[in-house]
């Protein structure tokens, strides 16, 4: 069997949801996903160059094959991305040709079914983000007449606090919501706190105020009433903070027994990080932002986390998510993967995760996504049950892209596999 073609998608969801599909002469072709990057669809289409006429069942041989083609760009970022969504396929197809799921060459599994905990925000509607992270509206929702070329409003969340424009946050829309995800079956969930409040004084200097402490822990507290005793609470903190204040932070809510606490302050200083795990009773995850085995050994070596969250379309492919998982249960720390893709990159997180012994939880960010279930078929809907995701024995990874539904949420201006922009 060999590869003959490498072709991408992009879906204006939240975030573009970028899926590769990989064709082969023997007529199989395999799904995978690529955490969204500007430019990264033109990086993925790269591979042609060398990867047709390969074996697509020497899966760790091709993934390092990419990897020395993106030598040049560095051992994290982008380059990441795309060898994630291509290697993903590349397990698809070994499932699809040996009949297999795609968990039985990680291992096979330990689980049935995937513990989901869903990212949650207290507003109402789809809120979607271009790859610069600029609020958008997706062009399938545009209203026809729409001027082009203005300039777009930067997002608060990771721009910078845009204190005039905070948000009026109340404690009861975030605990109606918690509620209303419990009530679906979900037992663990994960809310933001740092939105822009009155009480912040600098966009910039990562500092907190008391009041915005006090705001924080308050949300934090009526969630925690809210869902009760049975239901686990995360929050994250998108890498607002600095040591200090993430301290402060951190010790202010360990009173209500967090899940974890996400990103207090920026990913690249790892002693920084142990800083704050050190500091607290408060569980601190991080992880995302780091990419294959080494970045995540520094990480787990110098003691700077409690709860690992790589991002499986991001790292470097699902072989690469075994072997980061398996350092961190050396440790004895679990992993709860961080995950904003559709439905192809779940369900491939999902095999990782049955075949994960140290497995917590994993994300599911597109609650608010109104046609997430629509896009695949070949499997029962929806995907996520009672805040769980069965997996079964369905060859490569048991579901298949709707290329139906997927046009019709297609980003303009980019391939749609064979048709060109
Ligand atoms: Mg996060």
């Amino acid at each position: 069997m060999r590869i003959t073609k490498i072709e991408t998608a992009v879906i204006e969801a939240n975030y573009d949801w970028t899926i590769v599909k990989v064709s082969t002469d023997k007529g199989i072709v395999g799904w995978g996903e690529a955490f969204f990057a500007p430019g990264l669809t033109g990086v993925i289409r790269e591979f042609n160059e060398f990867l047709p006429g390969e074996d697509p069942r020497d899966v760790d041989r091709l993934a390092r094959l990419m990897r020395t083609a993106m030598g040049a760009t560095g051992t994290a970022g982008m380059g990441y991305h795309a060898i994630s969504g291509v290697e993903t396929a590349l397990w698809d197809i070994v499932g699809k040709d040996c009949a297999l799921p795609v968990y039985q060459f990680l291992g096979g599994k330990y689980r049935d079914r995937v513990r989901i905990y869903a990212d949650c925000h207290a507003g109402k509607g789809l809120s979607s983000l271009s790859p610069v992270l600029l609020p958008r509206t997706p062009g399938w929702a545009q209203k026809p007449g729409k001027t082009k070329g203005e300039r777009t409003e930067l997002s608060p969340k990771y721009h910078g606090g845009q204190k005039s424009e905070a948000r009026q946050i109340r404690a009861e829309d975030y605990a109606r919501h918690a509620r209303a995800m419990k009530q679906r079956g979900f037992t663990a969930l994960k809310f933001d706190v740092d939105v822009p409040s009155e009480f912040s004084l600098d966009d910039y200097n990562r500092c907190l105020t008391r009041k915005e402490i006090e705001l924080m822990a308050g949300l934090v507290g009526s969630l925690r009433k809210a869902l009760g005793p049975e239901v686990d609470l995360a929050i994250d903190c998108h890498w607002n903070y600095g040591v200090n204040d993430a301290i402060k932070l951190a010790r202010a809510c360990e009173p209500f027994d967090l899940l974890w606490l996400e990103d207090p302050i920026p990913p690249e200083n790892t002693d920084a990080m142990r800083r704050v795990t050190e500091a607290t009773a408060t569980p601190i995850a991080t992880g995302e932002n780091h990419y294959q085995r080494h970045h995540f050994r520094e990480l787990l070596e110098r003691k700077a986390v409690d709860i690992l969250a790589p991002d499986y379309q991001k790292v470097g492919g699902l072989l690469e998510g075994r072997r980061i998982a398996d350092m961190a249960e050396v440790h004895y720390i679990a992993v709860a993967p961080h995950n904003i893709s559709s439905p192809i990159g779940t369900m491939a997180s999902a095999h990782l995760c049955a075949a994960t012994p140290n497995f917590l939880a994993l994300e599911w960010h597109a609650e608010s996504v109104p046609f997430f279930d629509d896009l695949v078929k070949g499997r029962k809907q929806p995907l996520i049950e009672k805040g769980y995701i069965e997996v079964t024995d369905r060859p490569g990874l048991g579901i298949e892209l709707d290329e139906q539904v997927a046009f019709k949420y297609r980003k303009q201006g980019e391939a749609f596999f064979d048709q060109p922009a």
